[in-house]
């Protein structure tokens, strides 16, 4: 059992409060990951969990637990970071084994079952042929799989991670993504993961909360995240390409509520109108993902003219930049083309209305 749940935490450097009144409670088993732009606090979080930091307000718990200003040893946590420090006198299969051999007696382990271990993370992060190198003869890349087999050799209460893939060429990542996720899934320990890759943690998380200045924007799973961010900053920081957003009014008509947007207009839609009126928004942000736009060269009713800015092509897909004028470009990402379509060509765009989101312009907000 490893839940960990952070109250109230704040830490502050000087003038820069870098955690600002977190509040997450993560379960036992889950994969978990801090998700967010540079600088908006993920790896003091980590720090604080680990106990490298004590925080200026607030309590850690593990296991109900108050661990707020206990030792990282007294904790039973194991940690990798983007700055690994390797032993460099010591073989790589010493370096991964060297934590085992401090424990091997209150572990019970034999030499025999530590060279098992070693032997089994090694190969997972296919390190196996490194065994007998010294940590200055590997590359980079190598060097961050023997620190991140260091701490998977462990088998702790609680894995933390910070970005430890960040040094791996983009297909050793990727795999090494998967291999990381089912070996978590098979020990089931509790694991809170940082990155600032949006895609690494759509693919690898149970749930991601998303960090911007400290704070916790949204906590939920890769698909609640994506589809019903609560705030622009969610709405834009996931997704590739990320979420369009279109400035539009809010006008009167009669006894009805329209959307005025550059370009095309639509009445509120019913779920929006309450909290609309309720908070007396008169201007908001229209969002709707790339996928959720088809784009045609035939006008059909409720369509939105506009004109090919370049088309992006993606492999299997393509993004299709339209300008609908006022400068406003929409990215549309479509399977295939049936019609080559060049910079300049007259095109019109259909939303799918049960895909779009509303935001205050204000706040930022989601209203529905
Ligand atoms: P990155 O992805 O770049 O590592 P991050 O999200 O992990 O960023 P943190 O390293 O937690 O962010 O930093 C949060 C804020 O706290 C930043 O403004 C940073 O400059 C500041 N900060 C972090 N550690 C210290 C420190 N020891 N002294 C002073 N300021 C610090």
């Amino acid at each position: 059992m490893a839940e960990i749940r952070l109250e109230g935490v704040v830490k502050r450097f000087g003038k820069v409060v870098a955690v600002d009144h977190v509040d997450l409670s993560i379960k036992d088993g889950e994969f978990f990951v801090l998700l967010g732009p540079s600088g908006c606090g993920k790896t003091t979080t980590l720090r604080l969990i680990a106990g490298l930091e004590y925080p200026d307000e607030g309590r850690i718990l593990i296991d109900g637990e108050d661990v707020t200003f206990k030792d990282p040893k007294d904790r039973n946590v194991a940690m990798v970071f983007q700055n690994y420090a390797l032993y460099p006198h010591m073989s790589v299969f010493d370096n991964i084994a060297f934590t085992l051999h401090l424990r091997r007696k209150e572990m019970g382990l034999t030499k025999d079952d530590i060279r098992r271990r070693v032997i089994e993370v090694a190969k997972l992060l296919r390190i196996e042929d490194l065994l007998d190198r010294k940590p200055g003869q590997l590359s980079g890349g190598q060097q961050q799989r023997v620190a991140l087999a260091r701490a998977l050799v462990r088998r702790p209460k609680v894995w933390l991670m910070d970005e430890p893939l960040s040094n791996l060429d983009a297909l050793l990542r990727l795999a090494m993504r998967a291999e990381l996720k089912k070996l978590q899934k098979d020990l089931k320990i509790t694991t809170v993961y940082v990155t600032h890759d949006q895609a690494e943690a759509m693919s690898m998380a149970d749930r991601i909360a998303v960090m911007n200045k400290g704070r916790v924007v949204q906590v939920g799973t890769p698909e609640e995240v994506y589809m019903r961010p609560k705030h622009t900053f969610v709405a834009t920081f996931i997704g590739a390409p990320p979420m369009n957003l279109v400035e539009c009014d809010v006008e009167s008509v009669g006894e009805d509520l329209w959307i005025s947007c550059p370009g095309f207009s639509r009445r509120v839609p019913e779920e929006a109108r309450s909290v609309i009126e309720s908070k007396g928004v008169r201007k908001i942000y229209l969002g709707i993902r790339p996928e959720f736009i088809s784009v045609s060269r035939r006008e059909t009713e409720g369509s939105i003219a506009g004109k090919v800015y370049v088309v992006e092509p993606l492999g299997s897909e393509y993004v299709v930049n339209v300008d609908i004028g006022d400068g406003i470009i929409i990215k549309a990402k479509v399977l295939g083309l049936r019609e080559k379509m060049t910079p300049g060509d007259k095109v019109y765009l259909k939303l799918d209305w049960s895909k779009v989101k509303i935001f205050d312009y204000r706040t930022g907000e989601a209203l529905a």
